[in-house]
Formats: C-alpha cells, sequence, structure tokens
C-alpha cells in the first residue's frame, strides 16, 4: 500500500517540504529513513499529529547534523544512544538509529543494539504503533506493516507484538490502556489474557517509569476513562493498594476541567487521584512513584489542608482570615481542594483566595516603613502583616492610609 498522496494531504506544507529534504541528504548518506510510530497509526487514522518519530537504517546523529547545519532549527544529540531531536518553531523532528533491544531480566531496561528497521518495528509495544512509511526516493509512501498494524486498526484492536511483551516490560500494561480508551478499541483476547497475568509484573518497573505513564494517562482528554478500567483490572491497586476508582473521581476530573486550563489540568488530577488516601497511603504513593520534591510537597499539602477545610466552612470569614488560613499552601493543594470539596461555602472561599485575595499587595514596602521611622526587626515585620490585614478587610485603600495606619503603629 503506498501512502504518498495520504501524506501530502495529511501534513502541513512546510513538514512535507522538510521531509523531503530529509529523504535526499539520507539518500546522499547512503541511508534509508523512515516515518514511524504513532503519527503513522494517526495518518492511518485521519488524527492529526505533528509529532514526527523518524527511525534511520544509518546514523542518526550524523543525519540530523547534516540536517542542522541547511536548516534554521536547534539541535539536542544524545550520542549515546543514537538519537537526535530537532525542534522548529511550531513541530519537533524525531530522529533515531533503528535498534533491537533485548531485556536481561523482566522490568529492566533493555540493551540497545544497532540493527534494522524491522528489528526496530519489533521492540515496540502494539501492532498498531509497529508500523512505518518509507520516505526513501525508490518506494516514497510504502507502508511497511510487518504485524498487521493496518489491520488491527480497522478492527479497533490492541494487540501486543510476542506473549512476553507485558512481562518484559510492564508499563505496556498502562500503555494499552491508555489507547484502548483514547482511541475506543478493544484489547485483542489474547493481549487481554496476557496483560491479566502479568500485572504483577509492574512491581518490577521503577518508579520514574510508572509515574511518566501515568502522567501520559493524566494528559488525555478524559483520563478517567483509563483511570476507571485501570481500577476494574487491578492495575490501580498493584501501584498503590489504596487507589482506587469510584465514581467521585470522574465527577471531580469533570469539574477541575471545567475551572482550569488544560496546561493545569495533569497535576490536577494527580492529586485529586490521591485524594482519597490517608496520609500513609500517599506516602507510599510518594515513594513508590519516586515523585519528585516540589509535587510530593503538593501532594502533602493538599491531604494537610483537606484535614483543615472545616476552618474554612464559615461565610462570614473576614478576607484576612481566609488568607492566613491559606497562604502557606502550596497553591496546587489549594486547586484541588476547591475542586474536590463538598462543601459550596469551602469553594467559594478557596476560590475568593485563588482569584483574588492572593494578589493583594499593601502599597507601602519594608523600606518605605522604615523611612517613616519604623525600625527594621520583628516590630517592622509586625506592622507589615497588619497593614497587609487591614487592606484585605478594605480597612485602608491607598498608600496615605496606610502610611497614616502605620503611624498610629510606630512603637
Ligand atoms: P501518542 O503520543 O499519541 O500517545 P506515540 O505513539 O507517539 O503516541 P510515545 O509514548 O511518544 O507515543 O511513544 C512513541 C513510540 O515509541 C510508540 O508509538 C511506540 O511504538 C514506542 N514505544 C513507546 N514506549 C514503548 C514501550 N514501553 N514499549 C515499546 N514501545 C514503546
Amino acid at each position: 500500500m503506498n501512502l504518498a498522496l495520504q501524506i501530502e494531504h495529511y501534513l502541513p506544507q512546510q513538514l512535507l517540504e522538510l521531509a523531503r529534504n530529509i529523504s535526499l541528504e539520507a539518500e546522499r548518506l547512503g541511508q534509508k529513513i523512515y516515518l514511524v510510530g504513532g503519527v503513522v497509526r494517526d495518518l492511518l487514522l485521519g488524527y492529526p499529529n505533528f509529532d514526527l518519530d523518524l527511525v534511520i537504517e544509518g546514523d542518526a546523529v550524523e543525519l540530523a547534523r547534516r540536517i542542522a547545519e541547511i536548516s534554521d532549527t536547534k539541535l539536542i544529540i544524545h550520542p549515546r544512544f543514537g538519537t537526535a531531536k530537532l525542534s522548529y518553531s511550531n513541530f519537533t523532528l524525531d530522529m533515531a538509529t533503528a535498534r533491537g533491544e533485548t531485556y536481561a531480566r523482566p522490568g529492566a531496561l533493555p540493551t540497545v543494539t544497532p540493527g534494522s528497521l524491522n528489528g526496530d518495528l519489533f521492540r515496540r509495544d502494539f501492532s498498531i504503533n509497529a508500523m512505518a512509511i518509507s520516505l526513501n526516493q525508490n518506494n516514497y509512501g510504502e507502508l511497511i506493516d510487518p504485524y498487521q498494524g493496518k489491520n488491527d486498526l480497522e478492527h479497533h484492536l490492541i494487540r501486543i507484538l510476542h506473549p512476553r511483551s507485558f512481562s518484559d516490560d510492564a508499563t505496556r500494561i498502562l500503555r494499552a490502556i491508555r489507547y484502548e480508551q483514547r482511541l475506543e478499541f478493544e484489547l485483542e483476547p489474547q493481549t487481554a489474557q496476557l496483560l491479566k497475568r502479568d500485572i504483577p509484573m509492574l512491581n518490577a518497573i521503577s518508579g520514574d517509569r510508572v509515574r511518566h505513564e501515568l502522567e501520559l494517562i493524566l494528559r488525555e482528554r478524559y483520563p478517567e476513562y483509563a483511570i476507571k478500567r485501570l481500577g476494574e483490572l487491578g492495575v490501580l491497586q498493584r501501584i498503590n493498594p489504596s487507589l482506587n476508582y469510584d465514581g467521585w473521581i470522574a465527577k471531580k476530573f469533570d469539574k477541575a476541567r471545567s475551572l482550569n486550563k488544560p496546561s493545569q489540568l495533569p497535576l490536577l488530577y494527580l492529586c485529586l487521584l490521591v485524594y482519597p488516601l490517608d496520609e500513609k497511603g500517599n506516602e507510599q504513593f510518594i515513594h513508590r512513584l519516586n515523585i519528585p520534591k516540589k509535587l510530593a510537597c503538593a501532594l502533602r499539602d493538599t491531604l494537610r489542608l483537606k484535614s483543615q477545610l472545616h476552618l474554612l466552612d464559615k461565610s462570614f470569614l473576614k478576607y484576612s482570615e481566609i488568607y492566613y488560613l491559606l497562604h502557606e499552601y502550596d497553591l496546587l493543594a489549594i486547586q484541588t481542594n476547591a475542586i474536590a470539596s463538598e462543601s459550596s461555602v469551602v469553594c467559594s472561599n478557596l476560590e475568593l483566595f485563588l482569584t483574588k485575595l492572593r494578589y493583594v499587595k499593601t502599597s507601602l514596602n519594608g523600606e518605605e516603613l522604615k523611612r517613616l521611622g519604623i525600625s527594621a526587626g520583628p516590630e517592622l515585620g509586625k506592622i507589615l502583616q497588619i497593614l497587609h490585614k487591614a487592606k484585605l478587610d478594605g480597612e485602608v485603600k491607598n498608600k496615605a492610609e496606610e502610611e497614616k495606619l502605620a503611624l498610629l503603629l510606630k512603637p
């Protein structure tokens, strides 16, 4: 099957031109070049995806260097892995030397050896991701599909390439469910059986890799579908025994989408996922997924604030009270609680902090207070805080009123 026409139709002009130049340059170097992975799958499905992955039979780094010389681009190379990334203004090209992989033991990182396109496709996760399109001059546009990925796309099936696939790399369990739910496909029956059998192999996967796959799920448009499925299969519980799926999560993910920008959603979803956990469960989760420090603080703060929400369940609180109850919590923790709380009073106090109170600043600063004759030290800090509270509560409205109050407070 030749997809040259589809490529012309599908890729933006700028990208097409680049692909042609790369193809010519590869030919000059005696290399072969192929479009692979998600973009081939999405091209056949008619879905937009311009993150191009290219596999090169030959030295990808050498080719990428040549391309960088003749086009205006930023080049990042990883000589050890034989990969390079070319960044253009609105898309990126990933180039990799074709490689085969073997696994010393289940869950280990693979041993990588240079190889052919077919070997490179065989190390991939599912048949629908193991197709390539030739960008070479002699057969430009030809579909290379050794594992019947196109047939599986047509039958809406997620299929692994060999029975050891999930035990070699159990992150593929999370990936299978991500694609199944995103594309509304089904697991091919043997794949489903092996996936269930190999769920315990997730224990052999490092925290960073599990976290990466979970993050990819949380970047999906409706991650709750995959989370639900992972809960039903017992995968969530394998990651952390206290994790679970129930309708609450779907409701809260939906609310998160209605209140926040898309870029903020993945971290909010993660905090909502651990929201039902207790402190011990949360610590286990942080440890298991090797959560980076800043995010771990946000998760801890989320639960700490959850336990203090009763203090905010009052409609007559002064603005300064709301501010000083919340100002030391991580912003993500406050946003999460604003979504998670069932009390409308709590939610509106949290929203008030997020949208207004946290931006309120005094007009006077420490230097100006010193000029009014207040000496540096704890006293000055206290006066600044009183001014800030007065500003929050509308008791002072401008710099002159702040000065008046500061002089009254001067010891
Ligand atoms: P999308 O970005 O739409 O989710 P993608 O296919 O580009 O899809 P990536 O996670 O960027 O997904 O992976 C790129 C390609 O690398 C995949 O298409 C797949 O062929 C391969 N791949 C990624 N992770 C694995 C893995 N754990 N095992 C085998 N192959 C993998």
